[in-house]
């Protein structure tokens, strides 16, 4: 197999538009959103600068959008200026025969840079295929699926810090990202203007995940050429309205609206048998710090563990089935995927928000858990 860079040529992205011609809904996946105040469009990197700092300086308020495939926008839309990041260009910053380190424009699209990547026979990000938005986004929230997340390639951002107005290279460790979370997404301010990646020259890679497992046909952990598992992994995305298409209507979402709830172990145990439980991670018992030479008085702590739960089944069992909207409302549970929240038929974001604090509510109600919205909510609330 040959393995070979992908294209360093910039793709020539939309110029500017005026604000007033603009509904936000326009600029999201879930078609929701009223106009902006000021809405430009920076297609280099030297532009996407100029103007944020320009926002930052002026105080103006201020927000950020790549793909909007990850965001809930007022139907009052946003009185302040919205950068719409359209930077595009993919430059090699090392290459050999084993591996390929690249640096990626906030504004190129995800999925296309993982086909390019996967097409050329670079590993490590094929089981992120079909995910929408934008590069610049992906780390915010440690994007995942299918066993694979971007910190696994990633070698850090360039990132324009609000607080402190300078320009910097944020390693991976410094992003603290976990699960759906990154120091960003926990509200450090800034601009993501470029993201690094490292892949491996490899014709295969080891799923994963028991979903993806079943589907190619194999065991969690065989191996499996990379364009496999992105067809495998596209196809069953499609099959529930997980990538976006217009002739989907149940694709107009933001994806999972809610993050799968992360609970102690005496939480999850007290849950039906039937409900699945993954435990993801163990603290070790607490030492007790004692004089030498004397037995501690206390019996080691017992160890606790956190167990990640499944949203789609506590929204299910909840009594929230696929397809549920509430009465008038335009806004539905995806009916191929219970943790979507879709717009089919022209919702309105107060739509959306309603329905969310509803699910919200009836899970809260049922089991006692908060689901915690997965997109960002603005000017909305999501719960
Ligand atoms: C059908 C569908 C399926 C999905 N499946 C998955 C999935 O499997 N896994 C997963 O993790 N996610 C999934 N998502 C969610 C979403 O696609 C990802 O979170 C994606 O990374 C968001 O990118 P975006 O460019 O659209 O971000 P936006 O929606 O444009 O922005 C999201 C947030 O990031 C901020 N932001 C955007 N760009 C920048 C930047 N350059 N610098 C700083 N802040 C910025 C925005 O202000 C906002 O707060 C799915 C969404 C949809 C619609």
């Amino acid at each position: 197999m040959t393995a070979s860079a992908p294209s360093d040529t910039p793709v020539p992205a939309d110029s500017t538009t005026p604000a007033e011609s603009t509904l936000l809904a326009d600029l999201t996946t879930i078609r929701v959103g009223g106009p902006a105040h000021t809405l430009v469009h920076p297609t280099t990197e030297e532009e996407l600068l100029e103007n944020v700092r320009a926002v930052w300086k002026r105080g103006d308020d201020w927000l950020l959008i790549g793909g909007g495939s990850n965001m809930v926008i007022s139907d009052d839309g946003y009185d302040g200026t919205v950068i719409h990041i359209a930077t595009r260009g993919i430059q090699v910053v090392s290459q050999d025969e084993t591996s390929l380190s690249i640096r990626v424009q906030a504004g190129e699209s995800w999925d296309g840079l993982v086909a390019r990547l996967v097409a050329r026979g670079w590993a490590g990000i094929e089981a992120l295929s079909g995910i929408p938005g934008s590069v610049g986004a992906a780390p915010i929230q440690n994007i995942g699926a299918y066993g694979q997340e971007i910190a696994s390639a990633l070698d850090g951002i360039d990132f324009l810090d609000y607080s402190s107005g300078e320009l910097v290279h944020l390693s991976t460790a410094e992003l603290e990202l976990g699960y759906r979370s990154s120091v960003i997404k926990s509200g450090r301010a800034g601009l993501v203007i470029a993201v690094h990646l490292t892949l491996t020259a490899s014709p295969t890679s080891s799923v994963q995940y028991q979903q993806l497992a079943t589907a190619l046909g194999v065991n969690v952990g065989d191996e499996v050429p990379v364009q496999q598992v992105r067809d495998t992994v596209l196809a069953l995305r499609a099959s529930k309205a997980m990538v976006l298409d217009p002739n989907e209507p149940d694709s107009a979402s933001c994806g999972s609206f809610f993050t799968n709830p992360i609970v102690p172990e005496h939480i999850a145990r007290a849950l039906p048998a039937d409900a699945p439980r993954w435990v993801i991670d163990e603290e070790p018992a607490i030492d007790v710090a004692v004089p030498l030479g004397e037995t501690p008085a206390l019996p080691p702590a017992p160890k606790s563990h956190k167990v990640k739960l499944s949203a789609a089944w506590l929204i299910e069992n909840s009594g929230v089935k696929k397809g549920f909207r509430l009465p008038g409302s335009r806004a539905a549970v995806s009916s191929k995927h219970s943790l979507a929240i879709v717009n089919r038929t022209g919702a309105s974001a107060a739509e959306v928000s309603e329905l969310a604090r509803y699910i919200g509510a009836r899970v809260l109600g049922e089991y006692g858990i908060h689901l915690q919205p997965e997109p960002v909510g603005v000017g909305v609330e999501l719960s």
